[in-house]
């Protein structure tokens, strides 16, 4: 069942790639495994799969921790300062960081450790009041801050879209987005690369991607709906 699904998911992207003429081996595919048991993770890993994104710091540290082979853990969700010491050397790649408080700590904790923490920048590109992010007018000036902090390395942007009903009303949010990547690459700035558009759930993936996402997070058309109500 989540073979089949992910596989399903993993055809569209394919498709939606080809769609945009661009070669689906540039799009990367994280299942979104939050709240979902470490069954449902080895159900993925015996079939290749690699990439997995969670919300909760603590969940992404204990998954990591009991998984039978190492996989790679994206954090997608928000992170504040005081749970950064639990993915800071799990987590492949941080996608949520907007503040330069959250950088600083991100970099106190990757230097304790010598490593280089690898983000994104999380844009806030439709301004909603609910969301985390910065707005897209204050992202380029908050790369250049954090581009200063030499165990931090900014490697793109994340987006999360509205809700909406109709995933087209999404296209100019992820245009945008898309645009902003290219207006800061162009920048040329210091110890920032560029290179990851990370954007597109399961309601919009194929129009982010048309749209130029080289991530996409994936949980509810893998897994199943989530269900908040055990926790
Ligand atoms: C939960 C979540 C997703 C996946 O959402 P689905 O609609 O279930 O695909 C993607 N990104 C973030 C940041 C999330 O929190």
């Amino acid at each position: 069942m989540i073979t089949d699904n992910y596989n399903e998911v993993k055809k569209k992207v394919e498709e939606a790639a080809i769609r945009a003429g661009r070669d689906p081996r540039d799009i990367t595919l994280i299942a979104v495994s939050k709240t979902k048991p470490l069954e449902d993770i080895e159900t993925l890993i015996r079939i290749g799969v690699k990439e997995f994104g969670e919300n909760k710091p603590q969940e992404l540290k204990s998954k990591y921790d009991t998984v039978s082979v190492p996989v790679h853990f994206h954090q997608i969700g928000h992170l504040q300062t005081n749970k950064v010491k639990y993915v800071i050397d799990r987590a492949v790649l941080i996608h949520s960081v907007d503040s330069m408080h959250l950088a600083e700590q991100i970099q106190k904790e990757a230097e304790k450790r010598d490593i280089t923490a690898q983000v994104l920048i999380e844009v806030n590109a439709a301004e909603e009041d609910t969301k985390d992010g910065v707005t897209i007018a204050e992202t380029p000036e908050l790369v250049r801050q954090i581009s200063q902090l030499p165990n931090v390395k900014i490697r793109g942007l994340m987006t999360i879209a509205p809700f909406v009903d109709d995933p087209e009303k999404n296209r100019p949010i992820f245009r945008a987005m898309h645009e902003l990547l290219l207006d800061i690459k162009s920048q040329r700035i210091d110890n920032v690369d560029m290179s990851v558009l990370s954007m597109g759930m399961t309601n919009d993936y194929e129009v982010a991607i048309e749209e130029g996402a080289t991530m996409v997070r994936v949980g509810t058309a893998i897994f199943g709906a989530r269900d908040y109500s055990m926790k």
